[in-house]
């Protein structure tokens, strides 16, 4: 059963509801069936530019290390597990 994301027209209830394929589900606050569906996309995609943002980070600041020599990064990389 796939996860929509729901907002009631009726009275602006945002919510989360498993649709059957078909089925109509109502707000569960006010009962009504009058709903928008909204785009359940939109936040997992935000949170893998974030991953990926953070993960472009993450090798921007490993490649910094190469300016470093094996010594100071041996202390870098343990003050970086330290925090
Ligand atoms: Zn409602």
């Amino acid at each position: 059963m796939p996860l929509y994301d729901y907002r009631c027209s009726a009275c602006g209830h945002p919510f989360e509801a498993l649709v059957r394929h078909g089925a109509t589900p109502a707000c569960p606050r006010c009962a009504s069936t009058e709903l928008e569906k909204t785009v359940s996309l939109v936040a997992p995609l935000g949170k893998i530019e974030a991953i990926r943002l953070s993960n472009r980070r993450a090798a921007a600041a490993q490649g910094h290390l190469d300016h470093y020599s094996p010594s100071d990064k041996a202390k870098l990389l343990q003050g970086k597990k330290n925090i």
